[in-house]
């Protein structure tokens, strides 16, 4: 975002009486807004960090009905995520790509093998495809060559999607902004409180321009994800966000290589852990962890968790050999998952110990999202990235009595606009890269191409990204810092070795002509991003 832009939105955001100010960038933030500004509110959003810098840039990346939600028997959140993923993969193509998925089968596991059929067939039903079946070990073999055949004896295949989160942050929030919502980021809100005429006010601190300012609307959206209890406590004493830890790792590019997720047993605690193909290298995850570390610090990868993701590869592709060596990154996310108010919690626990039992297990906490009004605050957490639209929905039926004059529809309008991927035979681009390109720009494709430099769409160090992609985040994708760049709009970052040492020439000149830093700047987001590397995204010592 511009300078002035951004003034212009500062500027607004002390003086206009807003119909909603939704607090938190991440995709819950983002789809409120969508579908608050659509529906003609307008719309503030604020957030603390850089937009997606929350768990919305740091999950497992899957847009999933969830077939584990389903085999426990929550029906409603399994067709509610698989309805949504049928849309997103329509409405988002090449952003939001179906991927195949292999359930490992353990020997041990032969009777169950008639279940998994119908829990297949009844996963598939719900979303109206079918796209699944029990593969025997000489199938799974031809897929993965280099798996471990001796405890397993085929797999269950179905299909699911895939997607880069950030990404999809930035998609809804530009649809967002085209229809006129004021988006800040490096913004955070400090308090809320109730004025006497019945509107909500809200002290913001800048952390660009270190100050602070007050702004007023009908309705606070609280969309804060982890954080979520923070806001909330100035109104109501209750904890309801249990924060729990999920770390991945990334292997480098070639190591381990594949085209499909797969789901292994864990050889300890017999959880399933995804290996799946992201951005052209293999991912390992998740953990599932209580979090108990401050949320003001980015969470990482603890060196247990680092071996318990190791241990399930080296289990499940002993031929690989992997070790250490061969991550050349790693994330880790705070899931805001739903648990009962604090007192509550606590009491339940304390009768668990009694008994002998421990608390909940994390793996066994429910997935789905709640909302809460605290007089005109409107909290909304838990849920998963692939629900955004339907947890937004619910956002704005709790906000309608606030918002007097206005009434609440829910319908099924597309969240993103339609992309015309308009041919410019003047730029060198591949089939392949016209459609990446157009999924991550969206309805501003071709506002991209008509900027973008032919001599910078050479995609960089292997990976797919390219320089006018650099170029075009640092003018128009809100970028304040260089870990902005690198790790959200790119995951350049996570995927070269060292954090993408091997571009911060090309970054320094890019950043230097877009946002005129001075040398002196320069060498101090480097300083900043190499520290925040190493803190959260590299290996553990
Ligand atoms: C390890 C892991 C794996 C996951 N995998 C999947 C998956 O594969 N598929 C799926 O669908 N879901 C997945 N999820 C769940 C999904 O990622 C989350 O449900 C979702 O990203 C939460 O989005 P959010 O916007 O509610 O929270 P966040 O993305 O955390 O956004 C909240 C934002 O609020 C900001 N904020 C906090 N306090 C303030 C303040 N005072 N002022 C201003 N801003 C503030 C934060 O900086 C943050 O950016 C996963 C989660 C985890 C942790």
């Amino acid at each position: 975002m511009s300078i002035e832009k951004r003034r212009a939105n500062l500027q607004n955001a002390k003086d206009k009486n807003w119909d909603i100010i939704v607090v938190g960038g991440g995709i819950t933030g983002a789809g409120v807004a969508r579908e608050a500004i659509r529906r003609g509110l307008s719309v503030l959003l604020l957030e603390q960090k850089d937009f997606a810098w929350g768990t919305s840039s740091r999950s497992s990346k899957m847009v999933h009905g969830g077939l584990r939600y389903l085999a426990m028997g929550d029906r409603k959140l399994t067709k509610e995520s698989l309805l949504e993923r049928e849309r997103l993969l329509k409405e988002a193509p090449g952003l939001v790509e179906r991927m195949g998925y292999y359930f490992l089968l353990p020997k041990s596991w032969k009777p169950w093998r008639l279940v998994m059929k119908i829990l297949l067939a009844s996963y598939d039903r719900i979303a109206g495809i079918r796209n699944h079946k029990i593969c025997n070990i000489d199938e799974l073999g031809q897929t993965f060559t280099s798996l471990a055949r001796a405890d397993i004896s085929g797999a269950a295949y179905y299909t699911d999607a895939v997607t880069d989160d950030s990404r999809l942050v930035y998609r809804v929030l530009q649809e967002a902004e085209a229809d006129g919502a004021a988006l800040l980021n490096y913004c955070k809100v400090d308090s809320s409180r109730v004025l006497d005429n019945g509107l909500q006010s809200i002290e913001v601190v800048d952390e660009r321009a270190k100050n602070t300012f007050c702004c007023t609307a009908k309705v606070i959206v609280n969309s804060t994800g982890a954080w979520a209890d923070q806001l909330r406590q100035a109104r109501i004493e209750e904890q309801r966000v249990r924060p729990l830890k999920g770390s991945h790792i990334v292997l480098k590019k070639g190591v381990l290589p594949i085209e499909n997720a797969i789901s292994c047993q864990h050889p300890e605690d017999k959880r399933s852990v995804f290996v799946f193909p992201w951005e052209g290298h293999s991912v390992i995850g998740t953990t599932d962890l209580d979090h108990d570390d401050s949320l003001d610090e980015e969470a990482r990868i603890s060196s247990e968790e680092l071996d318990y993701l190791l241990a399930i590869v080296r289990h499940h592709f002993p031929a690989e050999a992997i070790s250490v060596n061969d991550i050349v990154s790693t994330w880790s996310g705070v899931r805001p998952v739903i648990a009962g108010d604090k007192q509550f919690a606590r009491a339940q626990e304390a009768e668990q110990n009694e008994k002998g039992k421990s608390k909940k297990k994390p793996s066994k906490e429910r997935r789905d999202h709640a909302v809460w009004d605290n007089e005109g605050l409107i909290s909304a957490a838990g849920g998963k990235l692939t629900t955004f639209r339907v947890m937004a929905l619910d956002v704005l039926e709790k906000a309608a009595p606030y918002l007097e004059g206005w009434a609440f529809e829910r319908d099924e309008a597309p969240v993103f606009r339609r992309v015309t991927q308009e041919a410019d035979n003047a730029l060198p681009l591949n089939g392949d890269q016209r459609d990446y390109l157009s999924a991550c720009y969206g309805f501003r494709f071709k506002d991209f191409l008509s900027s973008a430099k032919s001599t910078e769409l050479e995609s960089l160090a292997e990976q797919k990204y390219c320089l006018a992609q650099l170029r075009w985040a640092l003018r128009e994708e809100w970028v304040e810092h260089l870990d902005d760049l690198l790790l959200r709009r790119t995951r350049l970052g996570l995927l070269l070795p060292n954090g993408a040492e091997q571009l911060f020439d090309a970054c320094k000149l890019i950043c230097q002509q877009e946002l005129s830093w001075s040398d002196e700047h320069w060498s101090d987001e480097l300083e900043r991003y190499q520290a925040i590397w190493a803190r959260s995204y590299s290996v553990p010592a």
